[in-house]
């Protein structure tokens, strides 16, 4: 967190600030902040800006329920920026994107978007919403999560087959892809393994 009076503030008593994933480090969006907005970010946890156009302080997600969780808060060299890192609790921008830089051609990252399915999945098995098929393949085990992930990588493995001799197709491999990402990230659930330590493992790995 960053000390308020650190803060090199325009002369209108803003800063900009850059807000960014905490796990993908993706920039999302750019606002302003002034010493109330600073201090209400710092004493909620909760993203909160400037809003020039209102002249109003705003809390992120207010309306829309895209709240962002702030998990650090740094200044550039010069201390006239804000860097921000948030866990977001959905799309940044107010046009349904995650970040206000997305453009139609965008391609989506696998990374964040499993993440996003983690913190769900995490929380249907925590809520236990009725008539949730998360909670279903929890409450039934490790044994029964194993056993329908094997399923679903089995009609991966052949769906791939068909695209490899010219017959499936480019989606249909896309989403039983998607159909074992997601039994994969029940399965750790029901394993109580988190998915950041998969994702330490993969980090190691990939250096
Ligand atoms: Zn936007």
């Amino acid at each position: 967190m960053i000390d308020p009076d650190a803060v090199a503030w325009d002369e209108r008593g803003l800063a900009p600030t850059v807000v960014q994933d905490a796990t993908s480090r993706r920039v999302l969006m750019v606002a302003w902040m002034d010493r109330t907005a600073l201090a209400a970010t710092i004493a909620s946890g909760q993203a909160h800006f400037w809003s020039r156009s209102r002249g109003e302080l705003w809390r992120k997600g207010a309306t829309s329920g895209d709240t962002m969780e702030v998990t650090g808060l740094a200044l550039d060299c010069d201390g006239d920026t804000v860097l921000m890192s948030v866990s977001p609790a959905g799309p940044a921008c107010h046009t349904g994107s995650m970040s206000c830089f997305d453009t139609p051609d965008t391609p989506t990252p696998l990374g964040s978007v499993l993440d996003r399915l983690q913190v769900v999945v995490a929380a249907r098995a925590e809520q236990r919403p009725k008539g949730s098929y998360t909670v279903e393949l929890v409450d039934a085990g490790v044994d029964r999560v194993a056993r329908k992930l094997l399923e679903e990588a089995g009609e991966l493995a052949f769906i791939a087959k068909d695209r490899a001799t010219g017959r499936g197709s480019q989606t249909s491999v896309a989403e039983e892809a998607a159909d074992l990402l997601y039994h994969l990230l029940v399965l750790l659930q029901a394993c109580e393994v988190p998915a950041s330590a998969v994702a330490t493992v993969l980090e190691e790995r990939a250096r």
